[in-house]
Parts: C-alpha cells; sequence; structure tokens
C-alpha cells in the first residue's frame, strides 16, 4: 500500500489513537494529521508561565519538578458522620517554572512515579488547573519528562531528544506528546509526498519542498529549519487562496451578464432635482459603475468609504441606472432598523420617482419594496407580488431576501451594505435568484487594510470614497474620566445644551441589562452599564424632562422601527442605545453622542459609531465615558480614537489588537481552516507576492491543468467557501 495524504489514519495508525484524532479533533487523514500544526515548542528550560495560568484551564506547561513527596490520605466518607474509608498514598510534587512560580501535581496510590518524578527533571505537564487551599494544582497529570540533554542516550522517550518540542493542541483523551508520536508514525510512513507548489516557483524563491517542511514543522532540528518551514507553508496557504480568488474573479469576467446603458429618464430625473452636488468622489466612482452597468460581464466591486461618505447615494444612482432598462435591484442590509431606514430614505430622496403606477407620478417613476422577516403575511404577499411582476425596481430588505419564494422577475444588481455582516455564502444565495450573474456592488464604511482587502475580498475591485462631503465638520471626540463627578456633570449638561439648540443625541451603552445579566454577579467587577438601567436613571437625574427613547435588539421590529422614525423625526431628543445604531443610522440632526464603558468597544467600533453624529451641517461631539486608568491599553485605545478621524488608521490600529480568526471574521470560515499559519498582519509580503504569482498562474493557465497538485487544493478550499452555491 503506497501511503499518502488521502491515506485513511486508520489505516496506519491504532484504533484508539484514531478514534481520538476524528472525535477529538476531527482529524481522519494521513494529510489531515500532518496539518494538524504545533502551536509552540517547548524547550528544555524554558519558562512556562504559571503565574498566568486559569483555573480550570487545560493547559500543558514546560516545567521543572523540585520535590516529591509521599502523604497519607484519608478519603472523607460520603456523609459527614460516616467514617473516613481506608487511607490512600498521595504523592504530592511541586514543580515550577524559572521564576519560581510553582504548581502541585497531585497522584493518588501512584506513589511509584516518585523514582521518575525527581528533582531536576524537566516535563510537559498535562491537565485541567484546580485549586485547593488557595494553591493551583493538576490531579493525575500526564506527563512526558524530557531528555537530560539532547544527546542522553537513557532518556525515556527519544521523541523529546530534539530541543524544539512541538506542543499540540490536544484533548483529554490525547494529550500533546501521543499526537507527537502518531505524527512521528505518519511522517516515517510518507516518505515524499507530491509537492503542490510549482517547481519554478519554489526554486526561485528557494522555498522548503513539501515533504521536508512538514517534517521540520513538527520536528524542527532548529529554529532555522522552523523558520524556513512556516515559510514555505505560509507561501503555500498564500498562494492557494490567492489562485482561489483571482481564479474566481476570471471566472466572473467571462461570465455574462446584462448590460445596462448609463442615463435613462429615471436617472437624469433623479439627478436633475438632487439638492446638493456630488462630490468628486462620487462622480468618478459613479463613472466608473455606470461604465461596468453598461458593460456585457458582471461587476464584483468593494466601495469603502467611511460614515457618511455618500455611498448609498451612489448605489442608489447606480440601481436607477438598472431600473431604467428594465432590471431590477436589491439592496441587502444586516439589520432591520438599517433596511428600514434605507427604505425610508430612499423613498423620500426618489419623492415621486418612488410612486410607480400611483395616480399623477411621472412615467419614468418606480416602486421601492421593503421585505423584512418581521413584515405580516399580508405585507409579504404585496412585496412578493411586486418583487415577481417588477413593479418594484428596487427591493431592499434583510437576509430574508435570500429565502425561498423570494422571486425576481429580473433581478440585474445587488447590492450589499455593510458587507462584513455577510458571508460570501449569502452573497451568492443572493446572486443565485437572478437569471444570469447579476451585477455586485458591496458597499463597506469600515476601512479595510489592503492585506485583508486582498484576502477577504480578492475577488472584488474596489473603489474608495475619500472625502466627506463639503459642509460637514469634523467630529470632536474626548475622553471623559467616568468616576470624576464634575466631568459627568457636564457632559450631560453638553447634551442638555445640543437639545437647547434644537439637535437630538445619542447615548450609547454596551448591554441591553434586564435578563441578559447573566454571570456578571459571579465578579467583583461592576458589570457594563445597560441601556435599560441607565435610561432610568437619566430620566430621573442628569436628562430628567428631556424626551428619552430606547432601542436595542431584543426590541421587536415594530418597536425598533417606531422609536427609530420617532428619532428620526425629531420627537425624541436623547436615543439611549446599544450599538444597533452602529451601522448606518442617519439622523443628521444629531449632533452628540456619549458612550459610556467606552473601552468595552472596539477601536473601529467606536469610530462607526462616532459616525452617526455631525452628519448634517452642525459640529459633531463624542464624549467617550471610561473608567479605564491613564496609561493602560484601554485608555491608550481611546486616547488613539479621540485624536484622530482618520478611519484608516484607526483600522490598521485594530487589526493588530485582534485576533487573525476575527479579522477573516466567519464570512470566511472556510478561509479560516485553510489559513492556519499565515498572518493577515504580519505576512503582508508573502500575501502580495503570492497574489502576484498567482494572477501570473492562472493568466498562463486558466484551470492549472499543468499545476495539478494545486489545482487540487484550490478546488477544496474553494468548494468550502461555498462557490457551488452560485454554481447550483
Ligand atoms: P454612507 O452610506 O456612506 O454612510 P450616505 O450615503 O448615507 O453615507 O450619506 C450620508 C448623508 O449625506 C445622507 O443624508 C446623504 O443624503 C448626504 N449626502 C450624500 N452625498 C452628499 C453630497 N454630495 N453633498 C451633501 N450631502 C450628501
Ligand atoms: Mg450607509
Amino acid at each position: 500500500m503506497t501511503i499518502g495524504l488521502d491515506t485513511r489514519l486508520r489505516e496506519v495508525l491504532g484504533k484508539k489513537t484514531v478514534d481520538a484524532l476524528s472525535e477529538g479533533l476531527g482529524l481522519d487523514t494521513v494529510g489531515d494529521l500532518l496539518g494538524h500544526y504545533p502551536f509552540r515548542y517547548a524547550q528544555r528550560g524554558e519558562q512556562t508561565d504559571l503565574g498566568a495560568l486559569q483555573i480550570g484551564e487545560d493547559v500543558t506547561v514546560t516545567a521543572q519538578v523540585r520535590a516529591a513527596v509521599k502523604k497519607s490520605f484519608v478519603p472523607k466518607g460520603r456523609g459527614s458522620r460516616q467514617p473516613g474509608g481506608k487511607p490512600r498514598d498521595l504523592l504530592e510534587v511541586v514543580v515550577a517554572d524559572e521564576g519560581g512560580r510553582s504548581l502541585t501535581l497531585t497522584f493518588f496510590n501512584q506513589s511509584w512515579r516518585a523514582k521518575e518524578l525527581v528533582a531536576g527533571r524537566w516535563g510537559l505537564f498535562a491537565g485541567k488547573v484546580a485549586q485547593f487551599r488557595g494553591r493551583l494544582q493538576l490531579n493525575s497529570p500526564q506527563y512526558q519528562l524530557l531528555a537530560e540533554d539532547a544527546a542522553d542516550p537513557s532518556s525515556a522517550i527519544e521523541e523529546f531528544a530534539g530541543s524544539l518540542i512541538p506542543v499540540y493542541p490536544a484533548t483529554a483523551e490525547l494529550p500533546t506528546w501521543n499526537i507527537a508520536k502518531a505524527i512521528h508514525t505518519v511522517l516515517g510512513l510518507v516518505k515524499s509526498p507530491p509537492d503542490p507548489l510549482p517547481a519554478s516557483l519554489r526554486d526561485r524563491l528557494s522555498l522548503l519542498g513539501y515533504g521536508t517542511a512538514l517534517h521540520q514543522i513538527h520536528r524542527p532540528d532548529s529554529h532555522e529549519a522552523l523558520g524556513a518551514a512556516k515559510k514555505r507553508l505560509k507561501w503555500q496557504e498564500a498562494l492557494v487562496m490567492q489562485a482561489v480568488l483571482v481564479r474566481r474573479k476570471a471566472e466572473a469576467a467571462g461570465d455574462s451578464a446584462t448590460a445596462y446603458a448609463p442615463g435613462g429618464a429615471l436617472p437624469d430625473a433623479f439627478d436633475a432635482r438632487l439638492p446638493f452636488a456630488l462630490t468628486d468622489g462620487q462622480r468618478q466612482v459613479g463613472a466608473e459603475i455606470a461604465a461596468e452597468l453598461a458593460g456585457e460581464h458582471p461587476m464584483h466591486r468593494l466601495l469603502q468609504g467611511d460614515v457618511g461618505s455618500g455611498k448609498t447615494l451612489v448605489a442608489l444612482r447606480a440601481m436607477l441606472q438598472v431600473v431604467a432598462h428594465g432590471g431590477q435591484a436589491a439592496l441587502l442590509a444586516p439589520t432591520e432598523v438599517l433596511a428600514a431606514q434605507h427604505h425610508r430614505s430612499i423613498v423620500e430622496m426618489l419623492g415621486d420617482l418612488a410612486q410607480g403606477g400611483e395616480l399623477g407620478a411621472p412615467p419614468e417613476a418606480t416602486r421601492v419594496a421593503l421585505l423584512t422577516g418581521s413584515a405580516t403575511a399580508a405585507q409579504r404577499r404585496t412585496v412578493l407580488d411586486e418583487v415577481k411582476t417588477n413593479t418594484a425596481g428596487i427591493v431592499i430588505g434583510t437576509h430574508a431576501l435570500l429565502y425561498d419564494g423570494v422571486d425576481f422577475a429580473d433581478l440585474g444588481f445587488v447590492v450589499v451594505d455593510e458587507q462584513h455582516r455577510f458571508g460570501v455564502e449569502q452573497r451568492d444565495a443572493l446572486r443565485a435568484k437572478a437569471n444570469r450573474t447579476p451585477h455586485t456592488l458591496v458597499m463597506t464604511a469600515t476601512p479595510i487594510p489592503r492585506t485583508v482587502a486582498m484576502t477577504v475580498y480578492g475577488d472584488l475591485e474596489t473603489s474608495r470614497l475619500t472625502e466627506l462631503p463639503a459642509g460637514r465638520t469634523p467630529i470632536a471626540t474626548h475622553v471623559v474620566p467616568y468616576t470624576d463627578q464634575r466631568w459627568m456633570t457636564r457632559t450631560w449638561n453638553r447634551v442638555r445644551e445640543e437639545v437647547a439648540a434644537g439637535r437630538q443625541a445619542y447615548v450609547v451603552c454596551p448591554r441591553v441589562g434586564g435578563e441578559d445579566a447573566e454571570d456578571s454577579g459571579a465578579s467583583d467587577k461592576r458589570p457594563p452599564l445597560a441601556v435599560v438601567d441607565v435610561i432610568e436613571q437619566l430620566r430621573a437625574g442628569a436628562l430628567s424632562g428631556l424626551r428619552l427613547g430606547l432601542l436595542h435588539g431584543r426590541l421587536d421590529a415594530d418597536e425598533k422601527d417606531r422609536v427609530m422614525r420617532a428619532y428620526s423625526a425629531g420627537d425624541l431628543d436623547v436615543l439611549v442605545a446599544t450599538t444597533v445604531i452602529e451601522v448606518g443610522v442617519n439622523v443628521p440632526n444629531a449632533t452628540a453622542m456619549v458612550v459610556l464603558d467606552a473601552e468595552r468597544f472596539g477601536i473601529s467600533q467606536l469610530h462607526q459609531l462616532r459616525g452617526r453624529v455631525g452628519r448634517g451641517a452642525h459640529p459633531g461631539l463624542c464624549l467617550l465615558v471610561s473608567e479605564a486608568a491613564e496609561g493602560t491599553s484601554s485608555r491608550e485605545r481611546l486616547d488613539a480614537v479621540a485624536s484622530t478621524t482618520d478611519g484608516f488608521a484607526l483600522a490598521e490600529l485594530d487589526l493588530e489588537q485582534r485576533r487573525e480568526g476575527d479579522v477573516l471574521g466567519a464570512a470566511q470560515s472556510g478561509m479560516k481552516s485553510h489559513v492556519k499559519l499565515l498572518s493577515l498582519l504580519k505576512d503582508a509580503d508573502i500575501i502580495e507576492a503570492a497574489r502576484a504569482e498567482a494572477t501570473a498562474l492562472i493568466d498562463a493557465d486558466p484551470k492549472l491543468a499543468g499545476e495539478p497538485g494545486l489545482a487540487a487544493l484550490v478546488d477544496d478550499l474553494a468548494a468550502d467557501r461555498g462557490e457551488f452555491l452560485e454554481k447550483g
């Protein structure tokens, strides 16, 4: 039997190990197992910071045995009056890190272990961290002692003779050294797996062969060899990922789409009544989009622009171009609040151009339908009918638009607002509702650093709106210490002043409150402030006499819509809300925002939030209230937000502080499991170079027929990304 990466593990390993690998870690093939990389490498004498252990955590620590003490232990009886049981042997072993922090290991009736757990020996110890009489301990841990030195022939465990010991993500049934053993066995069987990287690329960049790289990542000879192995494996991840995106882009460019000529009675009428001039950016991006909609191939474009930069207007003008020529446009919003708001503002901007079929409406008028999950059955029927008969040229909705039963007469254009909330799968599901591939425009207000754009949105062209419409005054942002009574009084007075001047304010809290108080009682820290409590306090105190409204995600859709309408109409002075207002909510008369417990929010989130104020002619003010002490990293984040309104600078900063998985996001589940070593932040050079290599490869050989190994990986990843939805 030849053993390759596809070979099932059950053909090469024992049943117990195979079951544990499969059930605990989802590893079923040789390739799966070899792709289970160590997350760190332990070294003799290395210090695991025992002080950082958390109770309840499953850990594998590297530590040195200090002492082993045999004790006798009388187990307690079940009831208090019952006598204790037979005395048992208890072996207590104290291990310590180099910083002198210690951890106790306990073993019952295994005092023979004292023979091997002698003072001075280093080992890996794995178990769940528990606490007993104020001390941290591992009860009956699994362990593996390290060879006393690399050349020590008496080492009990020869596998650990090297200086860098792989430590794997493990399970209770399968400690890291058992995984290491399984990998060792498998590495010995798979001599040289076919290399998916093109040979010419490998030579040119002096990358290790695949087999060598796998060997070195699991059993590195040296730090240098490990570095070379990681580099090579990262290159593979980057090249496969970029090849998927480049190929998808190339294929999409080959699809045919309905062409919608620029201009027409409807867009012309709309432009003629616009109350303001377009910004240069809007004009330029608008022309770019208009030209693409007029082409025979589908547009796939990402439109980035800070909050308030006027993306929605750009999208609306594009939608009108499509509608003018008989097509339909769908606008997909991430929340009901946003869908309803888009609907409201688009209907308002269109005026009688949205009253198609009604008496007195201009002949070029269309209708704008709103479809959300909360529509009544009757509303839904009406809307579905308008959509099906092309009475509604523009259809706005949440993911309810994706469900079966929503049939478009002729969907030609899909606009996705705030893409980061949607998966590629959802985007594709909507596109699958069109007869031909529709044109797609994705809008996002979150500035996206280049490498992220290249990976997460790597199959899209990108445009940016870099300026805000004229007449906007930048938002002033200040950090306010929560514990300083004078500052807090001043904060609420500022809100009162804005309201007195006829304007409106937001108060944002991290939590809804009420039943979501969860485990907050368990900690001695104050739970985050909750809107339901804060609104009562403000009503009774600092903001008494003002008209306050409450908005959060647990309200039903009608109530949310009612509150938003009242606030938009100026019937409420202050909206006390959670982050439901984060994305896209637009009330130009709102000029002040107070964010409570501001350190609970991410940098980009705060930037998005404050984008809700200062959208009109009056200057905006954002007060970030926090208990975070000067000098802490939380406080530094807030100071950063206060110091700049450059969304890109903040996005980069945000990215540095987030975990890689969060960056790729749920939108990219397939990518996440594929990208194990590559960092979007630190490996920008590899990603950019891989992009260029992938483009050259696919230009020359679109089906990658000459690189079957690479083609197979590309197909796998493409399938994981859910591209089949589009085709099926
Ligand atoms: P975004 O979606 O990028 O956050 P919007 O399209 O919602 O921004 O625009 C924000 C506000 O600015 C809206 O009230 C819109 O009518 C207005 N607006 C858009 N473009 C311009 C412009 N060129 N001049 C003045 N106001 C504009
Ligand atoms: Mg918007």
